[in-house]
């Protein structure tokens, strides 16, 4: 399974990515978490980024497609993968398309998870994610539990969750990532959900469209022996 998320800021790309690993066992790869990764770790690449995403603002495509080639590049990603946040613009789509040409696997189908805008910022603003393990929970729809590891008091807000940088996410969106939708449509790679559902939902509705993409499901391939 060689899959891309693709939505709005806040509409359930990484939650649901979640859900897939699980019931899947490809791995997530969320270029937000790869950089916020590298902001905490306080490398060059998260100095460089940290400006940009507090701004609600994209890093470059040459930064980000050299992420994305070195993680393509781990073991676990032969099985295949999710892609979360990647590509975000149509130069990064054709610079996945060729590297993925290099290793000979192709994508398998981008799925559009769509949401209504005045929706987003409700369910962005409840968003919050645990110190300890990172799982992302939101505080109207999907709250964590009372206590343990996830428990209110190790849960934070993204600084790029504030209400002044989701407008500017969502300009941001509008203006460089919705073209990819017409451009993975005119590849028949394209599937659109409804995404403003309850979870259990809208992951059924995500595997009806994957299952869809082949006509009797992606199945997740060995990988190949070294
Ligand atoms: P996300 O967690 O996917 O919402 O990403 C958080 C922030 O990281 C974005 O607002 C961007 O600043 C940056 N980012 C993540 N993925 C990309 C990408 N593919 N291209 C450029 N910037 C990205």
């Amino acid at each position: 399974m060689r899959i891309v998320l693709l939505g709005a800021p806040g509409s359930g790309k990484g939650t649901q990515s979640q859900r897939l690993v699980e019931r899947h066992g490809v791995p997530q790869i969320s270029t937000g978490d790869l950089l916020r990764a590298a902001v905490k770790a306080g490398t060059p690449l998260g100095v460089h980024a940290k400006a940009i995403m507090d701004a609600g603002k994209l890093v470059d495509d040459a930064t980000m497609l050299g992420i994305i080639r070195e993680r393509l590049g781990q073991p676990d990603a032969r099985k295949g993968f999710i892609l979360d946040g990647f590509p975000r613009t149509i130069a990064q789509a054709e610079g996945l398309a060729r590297l993925l040409g290099e290793l000979g696997t192709p994508l398998d189908a981008v799925v559009l998870m769509d949401v209504d805008y005045g929706k987003l910022i409700k369910r962005i603003s409840g968003r919050r994610s645990c110190t300890n393990c990172g799982r992302v929970f939101n505080i109207h729809t999907a709250p964590p539990p009372a206590e343990g590891c996830c428990a209110a008091a190790h849960l934070v807000q993204r600084p790029d969750d504030k209400e002044e940088t989701v407008a500017k996410r969502l300009q941001v969106y509008d203006e460089q990532t919705k073209p990819l939708v017409a451009h993975y449509s005119a590849q028949g790679l394209l599937r659109m959900i409804d995404a403003d559902a309850e979870m259990e939902e809208v992951t059924q509705r995500l595997e009806a469209a994957l299952a869809e993409r082949t006509g009797e499901g992606i199945l997740v391939e060995e990988a190949p022996r070294a």
